[in-house]
């Protein structure tokens, strides 16, 4: 077979399954290519396939390698987070997520770049410096699951495994062109991820389709007792079939914000609505009136979660220990000097917010902020089946362009959040360009319904027919 790393990886282990592909081969393919990477987009690549890859062809995911974001624990593999505080930190046990998929036959490939515990939206808080774009090495691939992205988009990797606390497998599969699922809360065991914030926190695939998303997905679900927050998903996740939209409605938020929106965004936004009713789809309009205050929420609740969660790292038993005299002054300076600047702002907000003083005006209603959302939601999903959006509000911008502005890259997952802090699923595909650069069409549906929102997904894939090829020179 000439280059095995153009098949999507359900093609690829099609092609294991059938014998016309050896899953060794094309371990190595992909082991060269992300060795060769020049996008910052791995931290870590295996040397070696994994013994006896060949000889097991029945396997679902057919030998197909992956790649994983940092944060995931994996046994004897740096997993950094993206932080200087863990560096050479090399776990002894592999998370949940990841065992599973490797037990079903996608092996690890490589681990990938990411923001510093995942706080980002352009994966420059990456202790480890910025992932690149491939569509434009100039410009960021978002984030925080920034090198998972690049990664798939470059085709260094046939698809990854990313994690969402506000949209960072979404944000960053819109502006690499590429597909990115965030599946519902709890479907998926966190056990083995290095926590941002554990109720919002969801790993997912990035891919380079519909199809491969929802194989990866197939595989990754199920209750695990170390996660007392995971379950069973209630159906089965198949592969996408669907070619039409008869019957489905779609909605569209009465106040989506448009100022400040990319005008590129917004007529592809316009442009897939029109392709939703040419496929039998309808288009209808939902409030979802306190949306709007998710990202205010988030930034309370978020950085809250991260100021508890992020208390372990004191030197003693992971990664950095920094040289003191006192046992408290090396908790000081370990923490001074391994966390970036954004992980300090999250912790000194999130503490904040939880001080005696202030829990009830500041955490205190941001949770009752949150649950209105979800309420806003379950309230829409009476009247449709799915609430669309554009993933991002621009295209993926200049290194260094947002950097000074903190609050700017907040804005950046006004569309995304919202549906973080309601649990719910939802689905990014690229819908076509601006400026040169992907956009992306967002599709959230009710709690456990990723097989819809899948196959909804995968009709407008075929009749959007995105060119990738852009994104593969690099
Ligand atoms: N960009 C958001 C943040 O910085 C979301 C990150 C994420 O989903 N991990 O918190």
């Amino acid at each position: 077979m000439s280059d095995v790393t153009a098949l999507t990886a359900k093609q690829a282990a099609d092609a294991v399954a059938t014998g016309d592909l050896d899953a060794t081969e094309l371990f190595e393919a992909y082991r060269a290519k992300a060795a060769a990477d020049a996008l910052n987009a791995y931290t870590w690549v295996a040397e070696t396939a994994p013994d006896g890859l060949s000889d097991n062809k029945g396997l679902p995911l057919g030998g197909v390698p992956l790649a994983v974001k940092d944060l995931f624990c994996t046994e004897g593999v740096p997993s950094q987070s993206g932080s200087k505080i863990l560096e050479g930190y090399l776990p002894p046990y592999t998370a949940t997520v990841v065992e599973r998929l490797a037990a079903a036959g996608a092996p690890l490939l490589a681990k990938t770049n990411q923001d510093e515990f995942a706080m980002g939206s352009s994966n420059e808080n990456s202790a480890y410096g910025p992932a690149l774009n491939p569509w434009d090495t100039t410009r960021i691939p978002g984030g925080s699951s920034g090198g998972s992205a690049a990664a798939v988009a470059a085709g260094s990797a046939p698809w990854a495994l990313g994690t969402d606390t506000g949209g960072s497998i979404r944000q960053p599969a819109a502006m690499t062109g590429i597909v990115g699922l965030k599946p519902t809360y709890g479907s998926v065991s966190r056990y083995g991820m290095i926590a941002f914030a554990s109720s919002l926190d969801q790993a997912g695939p990035l891919t380079r389709d519909v199809t491969d998303a929802a194989l990866l997905y197939s595989k990754m679900t199920g209750r695990d007792p170390r996660d007392s927050t995971s379950l069973e998903h209630p159906e089965q996740i198949a592969l996408p079939t669907a070619q039409r939209l008869d019957g489905l409605t779609f909605g569209v938020p009465s106040d989506l914000q448009t100022e400040g929106v990319d005008p590129g965004v917004v007529a592809r936004f316009e442009e897939t609505q029109r392709l939703i009713e040419e496929l039998g789809g309808r288009i209808a309009t939902v409030e979802l009136p306190h949306a709007k205050y998710g990202v205010s929420a988030y930034y309370v609740l978020a950085p809250a979660e991260a100021s508890s969660n992020l208390a372990r790292f004191d030197g003693v038993r992971y990664g950095l220990r920094a040289e003191a005299e006192t046992l408290l002054e090396m908790y000081t300076k370990t923490r001074h000097d391994g966390f970036g600047p954004e992980v300090k702002r999250r912790i000194m907000l999130g503490t904040y917010a939880l001080s005696s003083g202030y829990y009830d005006a500041y955490y205190g209603k941001a949770q009752r902020v949150r649950t209105m959302i979800a309420q806003d939601y379950n309230n829409a999903f009476a009247g449709v089946d799915f609430v669309i959006t554009p993933t991002a509000p621009n295209v993926a911008w200049k290194l260094g362009e947002k950097s000074d502005d903190p609050l700017a890259m907040y804005l950046e997952d006004l569309f995304t959040i919202p549906i973080s802090l309601a649990g719910l699923p939802a689905i990014s595909i690229p819908n076509g360009l601006s400026d040169n650069l992907p956009t992306g069409f967002q599709i959230a549906g009710p709690a456990f319904s990723e097989n819809k929102v899948l196959d909804a997904a995968f009709a407008l894939e075929q009749a959007i027919g995105f060119d990738a090829s852009n994104g593969r020179t690099a």
